[in-house]
């Protein structure tokens, strides 16, 4: 990696009429010996390359390696031209950056159209080079290193979408009998259990299918949740900018949230010419509104996230872990793709969210609990075929944590099954352990001082019906027995002429 940065150190005073040129060659020789080289191996680090005086302005030229990148150089450079001329009352008022470009090895393939603060980018010959647009507050602000690391994580990502390595099969269950081979939703539309929403994605259930969501409820918590010690919370669903920025989301949910507003103002009047735009077209003027709102966040779309704010800058004392939770409190909301397909990609859909926090070995630990209570729900009470695999989202390789994925130790296991009908397999929940990012990104600490882990794990009820009527169908008398009689008799109450 090569850097070059062309930049003004502004002085409060003439910098030529106080100080003679061989003094300030003196101290730039200086410089590149020692400042320049500081945490450097022998031979690397920046360089002063070029320098002159022109009256309050020291112009100089700066070109470095990976080690002392330029920029960092300059402000050190910063510093000790202060120190230098202050003897002579001349203090540093502040720096232009005139040009900064980076160089570095490129794979050809992958290509870089935009980047921030980049005016322009030139890329060949394995090449890539990088013309920034960068301020003193921005060198400040180390956007350079941040430019460079999210090059590093493209380069990353594009390398981990290519390998199949990310998803290794754990476990498979028995074959069972399949009583269906159709679409359960295409199914429940013709038995009217439910109807398209007026919304993308979204679905209005109706007394026999939400009876069934209630009884994988019902199911869960006296099988999971109660023999685990778990406790009921209820997690906001709106999510400001600021929870997805300490869960880490904000580096990437842009293309599937729900974005929600508020109005920049309450007046009425702010809003009069909204509300005659309606009464006098009947049309709701999108663009007017637009000019009146600001996003704020967006809708649940992890569950958990909004949950850690509970805890955030705390101290817990250990013997309070591991903790608990679960929230069932509301939907979750997903701008899905193409995929859409009846309620097994939904843009709305509902979701019970699982929680434990405690130290790295209970939470390890308590994430293999759980996968026997699951098991032997989907074995017993559902009576479903499914597998379940060890997925490792590539941030994990980009945060640095492939190693522990690898482990496993962090990271997520699918729970999967196969959809008679179309012979696909839906991922339907997953058990994950997240290591320390939760407690990390909202700044939560143990007492002992030992790090602190937390595991989630989200059942989509959805996902459990689109699975269970896919391979058992609608013949209630071929439904496994403990399910059957849970669920009871399914309400019939809608008819229509
Ligand atoms: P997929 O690969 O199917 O998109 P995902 O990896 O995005 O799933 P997660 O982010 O792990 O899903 O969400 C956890 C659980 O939430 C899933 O196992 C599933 O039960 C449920 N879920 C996620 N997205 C949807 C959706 N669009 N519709 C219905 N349920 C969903
Ligand atoms: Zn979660
Ligand atoms: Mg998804």
């Amino acid at each position: 990696m090569e850097f070059q940065l062309k930049a003004d150190l502004k002085c409060s005073g003439s910098v030529s009429e106080a100080v003679s040129s061989s003094e300030i060659a003196e101290f730039v020789k200086h410089c590149n010996a020692e400042l320049l080289k500081k945490g450097a191996p022998p031979g690397c680090g920046a360089e002063i390359e070029r320098w002159n005086v022109a009256g309050e302005k020291i112009g100089l030229k700066i070109v470095s390696d990976r080690f002392v990148r330029a920029h960092d150089a300059l402000l050190r450079l910063k510093n000790e031209f202060g120190k230098f001329l202050g003897p002579h009352r001349i203090g540093i008022r502040g720096m232009e950056i005139e040009d900064y470009e980076i160089a570095m090895e490129w794979e050809e393939g992958l290509k870089i159209k935009k980047l921030p603060f980049v005016r322009e980018i030139k890329q060949e010959e394995g090449m890539l080079k990088l013309f920034l647009d960068v301020d003193e507050f921005s060198l400040e602000k180390r956007i350079p290193d941040r430019i460079i690391r999210l090059l590093e994580d493209k380069k990353e990502a594009a390398r981990w979408k290519g390998k199949k390595e990310h998803w290794e099969l754990l476990f498979e269950s028995n074959k069972k009998l399949f009583y269906f081979d159709k679409d359960p939703t295409e199914e429940m539309m013709k038995r009217g259990w439910i109807k398209h929403a007026a919304g993308r994605g979204q679905w209005i259930y109706g007394p026999q299918l939400t009876k069934i969501f209630r009884t994988f409820e019902r199911i869960l918590l006296d099988e999971v949740c109660k023999p685990l010690g778990y406790e009921e919370m209820v997690f906001p669903k709106f999510v400001t900018w600021d929870v997805w920025k300490r869960s880490g989301h904000a580096k990437g949910i842009y293309p599937e949230a729900y974005y929600v507003c508020t109005p920049k103002t309450r007046d009425p009047e702010f809003w009069e010419e909204v509300m005659d735009y309606y009464k006098v077209t009947n049309e709701v003027p999108l663009d007017m509104i637009m000019e009146r709102i600001e996003p704020v966040g967006g809708m649940c779309y992890a569950q958990c996230p909004p949950f850690w704010v509970f805890l955030q800058g705390k101290t817990l004392p250990d013997e309070i872990l591991p903790i608990k939770i679960f929230d069932r409190s509301g939907t979750s909301h997903r701008y899905e793709s193409g995929g859409l397909h009846g309620i097994e990609r939904l843009d709305e859909f509902h979701r019970v969210e699982i929680v434990w926090i405690g130290t790295k070995e209970q939470v390890i630990e308590h994430s293999k609990l759980l996968q026997e209570k699951y098991r032997r729900i989907f074995d017993e009470i559902l009576d479903i075929e499914w597998r379940e695999a060890w997925v490792t989202p590539w941030f994990m390789a980009q945060e640095g944590k492939a190693g522990l994925a690898e482990l496993k130790e962090v990271g997520t296991i699918d729970y999967e099954a196969v959809l008679p009908y179309s012979g696909k397999w839906l991922e339907f929940q997953n058990v994950s352990v997240n290591g320390d990012k939760y407690p990390k990104g909202f700044s939560v600490k143990l007492q002992s001082g030992e790090e602190l882990w937390s595991g989630c794990s989200g059942v989509g009820l959805e996902r459990w019906a689109a699975v269970l009527l896919a391979q058992k169908g609608f013949d209630q008398d071929k439904w496994p027995a403990k399910f059957r009689s849970a669920v009871g008799k399914l309400p019939e109450i809608f008819r229509f002429l």
